[in-house]
């Protein structure tokens, strides 16, 4: 290929109206013009770099996967702990209730044989009364602890079935408290098994990412940080897919599609900003 001089007016990356990319696109077209050799030259320098970031993206997204996975993982922790907690003490006042009724049928069930004892004795004396004034007051009494003992008998009805509803609510309780244990269990061991797995992978990730971002001009991995930090998913480097940006999805003309391939030029979507790869590149790095 015969060698042209650069033009450094060509900038990396072609204008688009967008003041959000626009402010990317002047550093990178900046970096561009510092680096003014032949055209050959730029493409190999221009391919290297695209390599670097594309890597580094890779290295990124590998960290920020870590990251999401155990992110989500100590609040479920911490939900399913909240949730046994809540239901230990639903069982626990269950259970106090549960004996407060059984004291109350207990005393009910006391209440109703001395009400018995009460009326055999009356019908006794009923048998050695001397005048009808006296067997009408025995008769009275003998009525009155009858009507006890009914008032006794429903008390012990209608308790006996709020025990019933709460033995139920109980082992409903124990179950769901069961299960929870269970899921509780498994997910603490997950969130032990994730970080224990992924600290040192995490660590070399780092490593790694430091090493790469040495390798990347400053102003270059100042736009590459920015735009990451607000882009979506954490992507500032996307490679061409089906002819869209592989970030906003968004249609790459083919003339363009073209002009990413050559590797003349770093060039970002119009639409989000990203920088782009073709396809060809990132498939060589995966
Ligand atoms: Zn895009």
């Amino acid at each position: 290929m015969a060698k042209s001089v650069a033009k450094p007016a060509e900038t990396i990356v072609e204008e688009n109206n967008k003041a959000a990319v626009a402010a990317e696109t002047s550093e990178i077209a900046e970096i561009h013009v510092s680096v003014d050799h032949g055209k050959d030259e730029t493409e190999i320098s221009i391919e290297k770099k695209l390599i670097a970031l594309y890597s580094l993206q890779q290295n990124d997204s590998k960290i920020d996967r870590i990251k999401i996975v155990r992110g989500e993982l100590p609040l479920e922790v911490e939900d399913l702990e909240d949730e046994v907690a809540g239901l230990e003490t639903r069982i626990d006042n269950f259970i106090q209730e549960i004996e407060m009724l059984e004291k109350q049928v207990t005393d009910k069930q006391l209440a109703i044989k001395e009400s018995q004892g009460l009326i055999k004795r009356y019908e006794e004396q009923q048998n050695n009364v001397r005048n009808n004034r006296e067997y009408d007051a025995l008769t009275k009494e003998i009525e009155f602890q009858s009507l006890e003992i009914q008032l006794a008998e429903k008390r012990i009805r209608e308790f006996s079935a709020q025990l019933a509803m709460r033995k139920e609510e109980i082992e409903n309780a124990q179950n769901e408290l069961t299960d929870r244990r269970n899921d509780l269990e498994a997910k603490r061991s997950e969130l032990t098994d994730i970080v224990a797995e992924t600290e040192l992978e995490e660590k070399e990730l780092h490593l790694m990412s430091e090493r790469q971002q040495k390798m990347i001009e400053e102003r270059l991995l100042i736009a590459y940080k920015r735009i990451r930090k607000n882009a979506r998913n954490g992507l500032a480097v996307v490679p061409v897919e089906r002819d869209a940006c592989g970030g906003c999805f968004s249609y790459i003309p083919p003339q363009r599609q073209l002009d990413i391939k050559l590797h003349k030029k770093i060039i970002v979507c119009e639409f989000c900003g990203r920088i782009l790869v073709d396809k060809e590149l990132a498939d060589s790095l995966v």
